[in-house]
């Protein structure tokens, strides 16, 4: 089978509906959710549901059988996620599956920030298990922008400590094809893929074409890195998260996420979706 682990988030859900729209048969796809109540619409679509918990090493057990083709989706839970990520590989590596892809970050070993520390740590676990690998080394979603939109709007600012640094993002969508592109096709064993948006962004630009697509006012204003850490924990972002998010701006200054490889348009056979397209799609949903 082919398994997608976090198969009821957001990418999770792109990664099965793109491996049905290719024709793998439903019933040759296997989804690891926690809770199966939040599946059931995968359930009625034919897709095997396997139940496992990443905490739980116990309930990864019926996880994964030999031969699988895995596909693991890195956990949302910052600062459990090597635990988290070591069990799940560990019960991979048991049940001798054939194949292991991971959503790691861009740049891999050379991400000197802190977001990027779980995802070293989880490749390198990998790496040690042995198993045949595929790192999906994802850049930024843009959705991880126009989530804020609503904010965005209302107050018509931009906030960040990026600079002028630039950020190759790339929709969800596009990173969710070449993941499903990897478990469904062949010759990709123990291959790292840098994968990013085609073209790479300001934040000035980022706001500039909110502006032109909302019609309204927004610019983006850079503050130091004591200024955003206050102003996110104003806003009820714990401190913690907020030092991650403030120390992500950090390296965004240093250009570590405008990397444009072009990979992921040559894994997916297609350019990567604009900047400008997704915050069209987010700012319509919005009106
Ligand atoms: P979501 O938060 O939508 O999905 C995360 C998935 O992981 C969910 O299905 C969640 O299950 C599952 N999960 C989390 N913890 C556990 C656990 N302990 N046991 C079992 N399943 C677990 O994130 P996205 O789909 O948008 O993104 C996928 C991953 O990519 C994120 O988890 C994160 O690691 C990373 N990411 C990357 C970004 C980027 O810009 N490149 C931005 C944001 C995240 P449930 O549905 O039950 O909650």
């Amino acid at each position: 089978s082919i398994v997608v682990t976090g198969a009821t988030g957001h990418l999770g859900r792109l990664v099965i509906a793109d491996l049905l729209e290719r024709g793998v048969a439903p019933e040759q796809i296997a989804a690891v959710v926690r809770d199966a109540d939040k599946a059931a619409d995968l359930a009625a679509s034919g897709v095997q549901l396997r139940v496992a918990q990443y905490d739980d090493p116990a309930t990864l057990k019926g996880a994964f059988a030999a031969g699988d083709r895995v596909l693991l989706i890195s956990g949302n839970e910052v600062g459990r996620r090597i635990p988290q990520h070591t069990a799940v590989v560990d019960a991979a590596a048991e049940a001798g599956v054939a194949l292991l892809a991971y959503t790691g970050i861009l740049g891999g070993p050379a991400a000197d920030f802190v977001l990027a520390d779980e995802h070293k740590a989880t490749e390198e676990h990998i790496l040690a298990s042995g198993l045949p690998y595929v790192f999906l080394r994802n850049g930024w979603y843009t959705e991880v922008y126009t989530a804020n939109l609503p904010a965005v709007l209302e107050h018509g600012v931009v906030i960040g400590n990026a600079g002028e640094g630039r950020v190759a993002s790339a929709a969800r969508a596009d990173y969710a094809a070449a993941a499903a592109a990897v478990l469904a096709g062949e010759g990709h064993e123990n291959t790292a893929y840098d994968l990013s948006g085609d073209t790479a962004w300001s934040f000035a630009e980022y706001a500039a074409t909110v502006a032109e697509v909302s019609g309204r006012d927004v610019a983006y204003h850079d503050v130091s890195p004591e200024e955003r850490q206050e102003i996110l924990v104003g806003v009820g972002v714990p401190a913690d998260f907020a030092a991650v998010l403030v120390d992500v701006d950090r390296a965004i200054g240093r250009g570590l996420l405008a990397v444009t490889s072009g990979e992921l348009a040559r894994l997916i056979g297609r350019p990567t979706t604009p900047l400008r397209d997704t915050v069209a799609v987010e700012v319509r949903a919005l009106s």
